[in-house]
């Protein structure tokens, strides 16, 4: 039991095929009480409702400030604390730099980057009472190798961006007890992916990959289990890479 007494809150971990649900279920199998927050299309009181007795769905959307202050004004009323913030909503698209339109930029630079923040925003007064607190970006692979499969330069963009976001909120917030870490998954399947790769060309790509796999969501919760716990008690700032080594540097 890494995370007995802890409550900690996942933005966009309704998706029950998700990164997000599958480290909701995981932190709730090692003792913490789970906040999932989703837009209500993605209904997060039934997802949470999936993970036993004692756990919350909250509607927001992150790029909504409003929403995501009430949601987690929401958590704190019932909880009391929250001690963990997965930043994991997320959203893709394949695009050629060319064809990115506003419309496009706006869309996933606003759930995955401002979405971080917003969240972050939101959750780190009650870190700053409590004296502690673990806040996890979910950014990509992508970020790092310019250009995921899928993705669109836009999406690196973001992910880089998310990468920044959180070294600078860590070296601001790590007097105040609070560590901020970033994970980039490589190619996991999950529905952000489905119908987007035939079964030969996943192929192809688990060929490439020195483990020879696709990442399961599984193997992204272990690692957001560990930044949450208190076995990474010394590590703020870091992005740990869950790709599968595919990309070693
Ligand atoms: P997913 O599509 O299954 O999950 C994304 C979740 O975010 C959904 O539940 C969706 O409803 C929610 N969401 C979308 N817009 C939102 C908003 N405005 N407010 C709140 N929630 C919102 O995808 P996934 O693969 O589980 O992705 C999770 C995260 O991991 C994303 O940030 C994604 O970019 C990142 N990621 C995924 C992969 C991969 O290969 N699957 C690789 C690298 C990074």
């Amino acid at each position: 039991m890494l995370l007995a007494n802890k409550v900690a809150l996942i933005t966009g971990g309704a998706g029950l095929n998700g990164l997000g649900f599958a480290t909701a279920r995981l932190m709730a199998e090692h003792g913490a009480r789970v906040v999932i927050m989703d837009l209500e299309a993605a209904n997060p009181a039934a997802a949470a409702a999936q993970l036993g007795e004692g756990h919350l769905g909250v509607v927001a959307s992150v790029t909504d400030k409003a929403q995501v202050e009430r949601a987690v004004a929401q958590a704190l009323e019932k909880f009391g604390r929250i001690d963990v913030l997965v930043n994991n909503a997320g959203i893709t698209q394949p695009r050629k730099t060319v064809d990115i339109t506003g419309a496009d930029y706006d869309a996933v630079l606003d759930v995955s980057l401002r979405g971080t923040l917003l969240a972050s925003q939101a959750v780190i007064p009650a870190m700053e009472r409590q004296g502690s607190g673990s806040i996890i970006c979910i950014s990509s692979v992508s970020a790092q190798r310019g250009g995921g499969i899928l993705g669109g330069p836009h999406y690196s963009a973001a992910k880089a961006g998310v990468l920044g976001l959180a070294r600078a909120m860590a070296r601001e917030l790590a007097g105040a007890g609070i560590r901020v870490n970033s994970i980039t998954p490589g190619l996991i399947g999950t529905d952000i992916i489905k119908g987007k790769l035939d079964d030969e060309r996943k192929a192809e790509i688990a060929e490439s990959i020195p483990l020879g796999r696709l990442g399961h969501p599984k193997d992204i919760a272990g690692a957001c289990v560990f930044l949450a716990s208190d076995l990474s008690a010394y590590c703020t700032g870091v992005t740990l890479d869950v790709n599968g080594g595919m990309l070693i540097h």
